[in-house]
């Protein structure tokens, strides 16, 4: 199982000196005042790498987590909730308003392109009787990045809260979380941090935190109550067992990224992207996206008469290396290169195009071109 070489929008793949900080001996979270410490100092450097001086906390559980608290935490019944949808992941986080009491709108946009944001803009103008807005940053099925130092501001105008999922962007593409006014800005783990499965970064503003705890009705639970973290630090209590060893691993992960510097780490992210987009068009294939492309993840359309899931297929039983095709409906339409966090790296992403390459010529596509020697092309100007 471990011998693959596995290349994916997440998770991907971690530095050895993290898996090695996950081995280290721990102490015990809940009554050791040097961890409280040490998870602030964790939490703060989280703040450094997105910007902000919200207060910023790790959550025991994977991104998922961090989604469904943000709306348990905000939703009381019958609250309006615009979800801002062009990909699924926009498209789904209907489903935890609707779970927790909202009635959810949904703005909808074409899937190919960023959000509109003139669109928005008139779509508010009509209509912005709204709590809080949820926004997909990075919708990794089809790698379409959305505009937040736009659309985050205009709906702060109009006093609805901002909820993002920068699950899959966060860490590779910028976050200003303090300029462009996002409320709840969320993270995982696994993805261009580059740490393993399995935590949740959440910042949370002022704003968000006098309207969760200002609400008439209680939150629903208790794992996904937000207002749990406030007093951690002045308390010296935490809400349950922190997952130590995975926040180890975490922190190590951003001693990684601070340590290059948050803009070597997206100048990086942005050499490769760019490379691998023009590398895969003059090659013959298509890129899903028309515009909105986000440096972390690049969704290749595969021809009809390979397919997807057979590329896939083959890739893994004759290379042994597991890179994914996209979510229904893209399954068998969509072959995805993430190039995020440590998998943003040359020779990580040269292996990767090689196996491409080799396994779509196997399969009869037809070209006279090599897909590592245009990327290389590509990365050198
Ligand atoms: C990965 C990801 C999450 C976390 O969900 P999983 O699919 O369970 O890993 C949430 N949002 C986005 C945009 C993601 O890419």
């Amino acid at each position: 199982m471990n011998d693959k070489f596995v290349y994916a929008p997440g998770p991907t793949s971690v530095r050895e000196n993290v898996r090695l900080e996950r081995a280290k001996a721990t102490t015990n979270p809940d009554i050791d005042l040097e961890f409280v410490e040490f998870y602030k100092y964790t939490c703060d450097k989280i703040g450094k790498i997105i910007n902000t001086n919200n207060p910023v906390y790790i959550l025991s559980g994977e991104g998922i987590l961090g989604l469904e608290a943000a709306c348990a935490s905000l939703t009381e019944p019958d609250d309006r909730v615009l979800v801002l949808d062009n990909g699924i992941y926009g498209r789904g986080f209907k489903d935890f308003a609707l779970m927790y009491g909202g009635e959810g709108v949904y703005f909808s946009d074409d899937y190919s392109k960023a959000i509109d944001v003139e669109k928005l803009r008139k779509f508010l103008e009509a209509d912005h009787d709204f709590k809080y807005a949820t926004i997909v940053h990075c919708d990794t099925p089809t790698g379409v990045l959305n505009d937040l130092s736009k659309i985050c501001p205009m709906l702060n105008e109009y006093g609805i809260l901002t909820v993002v999922d920068s699950v899959s962007a966060m860490g590779g593409e910028e976050i200003r979380v303090d300029d462009w006014k996002v409320d709840i800005a969320l993270g995982g783990s696994q993805k261009a941090f580059s740490a393993p499965a399995g935590l949740t970064m959440v910042s949370i503003s002022e704003s968000a935190k006098v309207v969760m705890k200002n609400r008439k009705t209680p939150v629903v639970g208790f794992y996904c109550n937000l207002n749990i973290w406030e007093n951690y630090y002045t308390d010296k209590w935490f809400p349950y067992t922190m997952s130590i060893s995975d926040i180890m691993g975490l922190s190590k992960a951003c001693d990684n990224i601070l340590e290059e510097g948050v803009e070597n780490v997206l100048d990086r992210h942005e050499k490769i992207a760019v490379a691998t987009r023009k590398a895969v068009v003059e090659y013959g294939l298509n890129l899903f996206l028309e515009e909105g492309f986000s440096n972390t993840v690049t969704a290749v359309k595969i021809p009809e008469n390979i397919g997807a899931l057979k590329l896939k297929n083959h890739i893994l039983n004759q290379y042994n290396t597991l890179i994914i095709t996209s979510l229904k409906p893209y399954e068998d339409i969509i072959l995805r290169i993430g190039h995020m966090g440590e998998n943003a790296r040359i020779e990580k992403i040269v292996y990767a195009l090689n196996i491409i390459d080799k396994g779509l010529k196997d399969l009869e596509f037809k070209t006279d071109k090599d897909l590592v020697k245009l990327f290389n092309k590509y990365l050198k100007q």
